[in-house]
């Protein structure tokens, strides 16, 4: 089934104080408010343990910013999946495009990161997107179909289902106050469905939930949200004030 979810990206933001006092912030609004979204948030490695002991018993998810493509071993820095899970985190974005612009990551490598998290019984929130040069050259649906079908290639259907998020964020989009036009986003999200049907057939395509990220706002949420294809979004940058995440939370009904 297609959930609905809004994420906070929070990047490498927020001192550990300030990040448990934001996600207790968060959470007492969740618990009174009780969204129809689900709400995910996503802080730096260093404070995933004492943020998810923080809301333990909340509906909110703790999600990774990252995972390793590798499963132990001589990886300084690295943070495998199987780590993640020793401290109760099941979710971890991957293919996020300032992983992909500064560490040089790249679809193979993606989907290798993928293939460790559903090992270890985790989900991915894999981030597609163009970047504006390859839009203006009409090449944005070849750019985000081959993200999708190489990182799904050597996923499993069971796996898949019920079991992926996709956030499809155009790089032009991210951190530049200049977010995609709703009916961009649509027109992308339905595509990238339809990428999923013919690869991975239409129960992954109907029970994979979309969400949108490219300078969402407290005020453009809802137009993204109307589109028929978009299930949430993904935030960065709007996900670190409690009254603009909540307000985007609000929006997704
Ligand atoms: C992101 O980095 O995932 C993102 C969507 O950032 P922003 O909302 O700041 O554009």
């Amino acid at each position: 089934m297609r959930r609905k979810i809004v994420a906070g990206n929070w990047k490498m933001n927020l001192t550990f104080q300030e990040a448990r006092e934001l996600a207790l912030r968060l959470n007492t609004w969740v618990k009174i408010h009780k969204p129809v979204a689900e709400v995910v948030i996503a802080p730096t490695h260093l404070f995933l343990d004492q943020v998810n002991k923080d809301l333990k018993n909340s509906t909110i998810t703790i999600a990774s910013q990252n995972v390793s493509a590798m499963p132990e071993g001589a990886f300084t820095g690295d943070v495998s999946a199987k780590q993640l899970l020793s401290i109760g985190i099941h979710l971890s974005i991957i293919g996020h495009s300032e992983r992909r612009a500064y560490h040089h990551e790249v679809n193979k490598y993606i989907g290798k990161k993928m293939t460790h998290l559903y090992e270890n019984g985790m989900s991915p929130i894999l981030c597609v997107g163009e970047k504006l040069e390859e839009r203006e050259a009409g090449k944005h649906f070849k750019v985000v179909g081959e993200q999708i079908k190489i990182a799904l290639e050597r996923q499993s259907e069971e796996n898949l289902k019920d079991n992926l998020i996709v956030a499809y964020e155009p790089v032009w989009a991210i951190g530049t106050g200049v977010s995609a036009h709703p009916d961009q986003a649509q027109e992308m999200h339905a595509y990238i469905r339809k990428v999923l049907g013919e690869e991975k057939g239409l129960t992954v395509a109907h029970s994979t939930s979309i969400l949108y990220g490219g300078s969402v706002t407290a005020g453009n949420a809802s137009d993204f949200f109307e589109q028929f294809d978009i299930d949430g979004a993904l935030v960065g940058n709007a996900s670190l004030d409690v009254d603009d995440f909540t307000t985007i939370i609000s929006a997704r009904k």
